[in-house]
């Protein structure tokens, strides 16, 4: 049956930043499809979850996937943006965001790929992002580290297809979150946003449910190192 390919029972699943925003959303949809899911945050998640306590920036990967265990698929969610020009972006601005948004997806997916690579099996799915694709407004180091997750993605996912490795990338669009309440809160900036969105809105964490579960399935089998942009329309545009 072609829906059970979807579901995604006995598979056990990590998802950074799991406790708000996006990253929550998706590993609620994750356990609605099946999946044992753990959530890697600084703050505690949702009761039902597994709870990996680390700060991405600064920790260690390969223990924390040691002591960690079996694992099928990993979502790199967890991200910082900062905003100012790039002559007035400080050196340790960068360093945090190209630290979470970059380096800590790029130790991780190694970690976990070790380990699905023994296993023949696993899925990864990097949270991107428009700005994977566009330069921003005063985001330097955050489209610079986007745009090597997409770099990642493609690497990895040509290194690791033939072991069984699944390695995709989703692109949000705008999603109402923590993360982007200070645009909505500008009501001329809102304005201007949905109306360049084809589809007139913000999208919500929810929007991406359904394309996380997708690519963690055995129904993305043959999906190696694409970039799925859920983003109402705007890189269409
Ligand atoms: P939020 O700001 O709502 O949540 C960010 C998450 O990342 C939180 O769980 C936060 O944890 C976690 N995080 C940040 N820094 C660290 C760290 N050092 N260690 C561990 N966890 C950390 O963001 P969104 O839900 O909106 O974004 C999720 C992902 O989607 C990000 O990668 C973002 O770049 C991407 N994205 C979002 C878009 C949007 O419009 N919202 C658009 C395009 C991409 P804590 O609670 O501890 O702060």
């Amino acid at each position: 049956m072609i829906l059970d390919r979807f579901r995604l029972d006995g598979r056990v699943a990590l998802v950074t930043g799991g406790n708000r925003g996006i990253g929550q959303a998706m590993a609620h949809a994750l356990a609605e499809a099946g999946a044992e899911v753990a959530v890697l945050s600084r703050a505690r998640p949702d009761p039902e979850f597994r709870w990996v306590p680390a700060d991405l920036a600064d920790f260690d990967a390969t223990s924390l996937m040691n002591d960690f265990g079996r694992l099928d698929i990993l979502v790199n969610n967890a991200g910082v943006i900062r905003r100012a020009d790039a002559v007035d972006t400080t050196d340790a601005d960068w360093d945090e965001v190209i630290g979470v948004d970059l380096d800590a997806v790029f130790r991780l997916c190694r970690a976990a790929g070790r380990v699905m690579l023994a296993q023949g099996r696993g899925s990864i799915v990097n949270i991107a992002s428009m700005l994977s694709f566009q330069g921003g407004v005063r985001v330097p180091a955050y489209a610079a580290a986007k745009h090597g997750v997409v770099g990642l993605t493609k690497a990895l996912a040509n290194e690791w297809a033939a072991g069984g490795v699944n390695v995709n990338a989703i692109a949000p669009g705008y999603i109402a979150t923590d993360n982007t309440a200070a645009l909505r809160a500008d009501a001329r900036r809102d304005a201007a946003i949905v109306e360049r969105i084809p589809a007139g809105r913000w999208g919500t964490p929810d929007d991406l449910a359904g394309t996380v579960v997708f690519l963690a399935s055995e129904a993305a089998r043959y999906l190696h190192g694409a970039v799925i942009p859920v983003d109402g329309g705007w890189l269409a545009r």
